[in-house]
């Protein structure tokens, strides 16, 4: 097919220009050119804020005005100026690490959410990625995006008129996103192929330009294929266990094999959750063809550059497929890697806990690669204790699985206002650079300022709640007087507070609903009303959830309270972003440690919103008396019942006794001077450290880099470093089980212990492992203690053995100490790379 009629419309000469803004995504972030869109068509402009469809859908003849209009063809100079200089402009990457230091990043994720323009996303997972291209660009992290272009994405929601939730699927015209076929040098469109059972997929490349960052795209509505093939990319989250698993071969090895006909050969990968694990399997792959190695040896090479962000925190929300399914789309495949199945089966299973009765997309990442990390510091806890079936007998603490904690990229969640009050405090450009005079250029902002912003923030929001409101209730036949109620729904003075997220049964979606007439209570106080702003979809699948959505939309239906509160169906990125810069209060209310992050109360930050949220995810590390107010005692309690009704109780009173005084206390200039002094705190303290400028720096200087360095090292040389690697693993494997303590014993002095450890290594090269004591933390915060003995002298007898010993200083028991055995290499991560462990019981 030719992929010539998905390319743009051809514009007269002097407009040609016009393509390059509307085809990079930086629109969506950076707002100077929105005076030209609003000038070529202010309708469609007002009503979608989209740029491409602004292109595609003018006329000829208004094309042709425009370039004869001299202003107009002055301001998109000047535009296109603007963007060359960002393009060009030195970045926090170049000044800290030069050029070429990394490489290339590649960015594995089953969703993107870059802008409602390009609806291939569903929630959290896919804002996040959205986010991070966005950061990339603006810190010039050398990055490049792989994904999925589905043709349908995600379900949309609107409610019927007894508030229940319909989902449709309406189909995306690829000529009417903002992406660009990917051809050839011949013109021909940019294909790849994986081989699904019995037969091919052909998959075409899209580019999608997010700044500086490309976001490569794959999808397989190609006429070359079957019938039932060309959906594979229609639906985010549809389909069963089968066409999830081709969708996620279709990412991780369709994607690997993309950037290889780009080629790009990236020295580090980052795959955003297990979706995207099959792309340690084809990376490998691709390291044996180039190098004529093994299997084994090049999965040691590559595993040292790839990065695996778990975002799960319950074990039951891995990715899982049956061994039966994983041969039939296999067994093939493993053939051109040279190894078995049973090979294959057993990197996605824990041996302890499954007997290869599925196939763990979280296990074969975390065996894939190098480093492993958790999204927030309470979710790096979780994590550790998830993986643990694949570390048997290593201490929690020793799993290893670190945490970056996610942000937001704060330019694509600010509102106008706050953007100027920011760009006046800290300079423009300010969330391109580190952040660190944040703090304390915002601690001075006089109370008034702070306060006028907050009240100018409320009205847009309030404005575009009564449009939605008109434009959904319009399908259910509106009268003049239901008109005018949907006009007089909020008031623009009052304390406004959002809840807005996936209606899914852990996020409990329904605790502020547990008691409706307090609920309406507050909402109609006669002096110190409240309104509330709710969305959010539920899985079409999620019966309970489903039925949270007709329960608030039920509830705010009721005479009494339709003025103080809306239910504003298919919540997206562009109904997130009004509610963040508008409303004053975030609430999040999930059951503890199941939200892994969450973020949308970290868009809400900049905007001077406060959050009142459970101690979870993010909250549970940001929360200080001061910034916000904090739900629960910060433990976990499952599911219980009574827990709920306790804490519904709670979240009640904070409304009623500290939250509502809060706002409604004035001085005499009519300021709120306690609540406006928790927003200063909360935006000078948090914005800065809950951005993704933050973690993406912090991605880039803990992860990618060293990965970079140890991916180079292990590759060099045809892998020789590799090879050593393997041939240590393989030994230590052959002749781990030789390995036992002999006598034990401690000879205490006044101010120390000295530790003598007789131990038979057999076969083992005391150059392979090290012999250590290990004491537990003494303090859950705090690191366990390990001691590395030194080597005396060799035992007497047959088996070779040699006594160690290790001087600790008096404090703790000596009963404390435990002494075992690890596997050590200098280049390798123990216990990541092999999990052996010997303890003397
Ligand atoms: C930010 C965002 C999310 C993620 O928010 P949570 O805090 O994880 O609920 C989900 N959906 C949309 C549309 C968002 O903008």
């Amino acid at each position: 097919m030719n992929p010539e009629r998905y390319l743009p419309r051809s514009l007269p000469a002097s407009l040609k220009g016009l393509t390059d803004l509307a085809l990079d995504l930086r629109w969506n972030w950076n707002h100077c050119a929105d005076v030209l869109w609003r000038a070529i068509d202010p309708e469609i402009w007002k009503g979608t804020e989209d740029p491409w469809l602004i292109l595609e859908s003018v006329s000829r003849m208004r094309l042709e005005t425009l370039a004869a209009d001299p202003a107009f063809m002055e301001e998109l100079r000047n535009q296109l100026a603007y963007r060359q200089a960002y393009m060009r402009q030195p970045t926090w990457y170049d000044e800290r690490y030069g050029s070429d230091r990394l490489g290339s990043v590649v960015y594995f994720s089953m969703e993107f959410g870059l802008s409602d323009a390009l609806p291939i996303y569903s929630g959290g997972l896919g804002v996040l990625a959205g986010d991070f291209l966005k950061t990339a660009s603006d810190l010039g992290i050398p990055v490049v995006g792989i994904g999925l272009l589905y043709q349908q994405g995600y379900f949309r929601q609107a409610l019927d008129t007894n508030g229940e939730q319909l989902a449709f699927f309406p189909f995306n015209n690829p000529t009417m996103l903002p992406v660009l076929p990917l051809q050839d040098p011949d013109g021909e469109w940019l294909r790849v192929s994986v081989e699904l059972p019995g037969r091919t997929l052909h998959l075409r490349g899209w580019l999608a330009q997010v700044g500086r960052v490309p976001l490569y795209l794959l999808d397989s509505n190609d006429l070359l294929n079957a019938p039932g093939d060309r959906g594979i990319t229609g639906e985010l989250y549809g389909g069963g266990t089968e066409m999830r698993l081709r969708q996620e071969i279709v990412l991780g090895i369709g994607g690997w094999r993309l950037l290889d006909a780009l080629k790009i050969s990236p020295s580090v990968c980052h795959l955003n959750e297990g979706h995207a694990a099959f792309v340690v399997l084809e990376r490998a792959r691709r390291f044996m063809d180039q190098h004529d190695r093994s299997f084994s040896i090049s999965f040691q090479a590559t595993r040292a550059g790839n990065i695996f962000t778990t975002h799960t925190p319950v074990a039951a929300g891995f990715d899982r497929f049956p061994p039966g399914l994983m041969t039939q789309y296999f067994s093939e495949y493993t053939k051109t890697l040279g190894i078995s199945m049973e090979a294959l089966l057993s990197l996605g299973c824990s041996r302890e806990a499954e007997n290869h009765d599925s196939f763990n997309m979280a296990y074969l990442a975390l065996r894939g690669c190098g480093r492993t990390n958790g999204v927030s510091r309470l979710h790096g806890e979780v994590s550790r204790q998830i993986f643990r079936p694949l570390f048997p007998r290593w201490p929690q603490q020793e799993i290893p699985i670190g945490h970056v904690t996610n942000g937001v990229h704060v330019p694509s969640w600010d509102s106008a206002a706050a953007d100027t009050l920011w760009t006046e405090r800290c300079g423009k450009g300010s969330w391109s650079s580190t952040l660190e005079t944040v703090e304390y250029a915002l601690k001075n902002v006089d109370d008034e300022k702070l306060w006028t912003m907050r009240n100018e923030a409320r009205q847009p929001l309030i404005t575009a709640v009564r449009r939605r409101l008109i434009r959904q209730q319009e399908a259910c036949r509106l009268s003049e007087k239901d008109l005018r109620q949907c006009r007089e729904t909020l008031d623009p003075h009052v304390l406004t507070i959002g809840f807005a997220r996936r209606f899914a049964s852990y996020k409990r979606p329904g605790l502020l609903l547990t008691d409706p007439e307090r609920l309406t209570r507050l909402l109609t106080h006669p002096k110190h009303p409240v309104q509330l702003i709710i969305a959010g979809k539920a899985h079409p699948q999620d019966e309970e959830g489903k039925r949270l959505v007709r329960e608030w939309s039920e509830y705010l239906r009721r005479p009494e309270v339709r003025k103080h509160g809306v239910f504003l169906e298919d919540y997206d990125m562009g109904l997130a972003a009004e509610l963040v810069q508008g409303v004053d209060l975030w609430l999040n209310t999930p059951r503890r440690p199941w939200e892994a992050c969450g973020t949308s109360g970290m868009k809400v930050l900049v905007n001077g919103g406060l959050n009142l949220s459970e101690l979870d995810g993010w909250w549970a590390e940001a929360y200080e008396p001061g910034v916000g107010w904090s739900l629960g005692d910060g433990k976990e309690h499952d599911q219980d019942p009574a827990w709920d009704a306790k804490e519904a109780e709670e979240l009640y009173m904070l409304l009623e006794e500290e939250v509502v005084p809060a706002f409604y206390t004035r001085d005499e200039r009519g300021i709120p001077t306690a609540w406006v002094t928790r927003m200063r705190h909360s935006m000078a303290r948090l914005t800065p450290l809950f951005s993704c400028n933050r973690m993406v720096r912090e991605y880039t200087s803990d992860y990618y880099v060293p990965a970079a360095a140890a991916y180079q090292r292990r590759a060099a040389d045809n892998g020789s470093l590799a090879t050593a690697l393997d041939e240590w693993h393989l030994t230590l494997l052959s002749h781990w089980r030789q390995l036992r303590f002999g006598q034990c014993t401690v000879e205490e002095s006044s101010v120390r212990n000295l530790f003598l450890v007789e131990v038979y290594l057999g076969e083992v090269h005391p150059s392979a492992v090290r012999v250590e004591l290990y004491a537990d933390p003494l303090s859950p915060d705090s690191n366990p203690v390990r001691i590395t003995m030194d080597r005396g002298e060799r035992l007497s007898g047959s088996v070779i053995g040699y006594q160690y010993h290790a001087v600790v200083s008096k404090g703790r028991s000596a009963q404390d100490y435990t002494p075992r055995v690890i596997p050590y290499n200098a280049d390798a991560s123990v216990p990541v790379e092999i999990n052996f462990i010997l303890w003397r019981e």
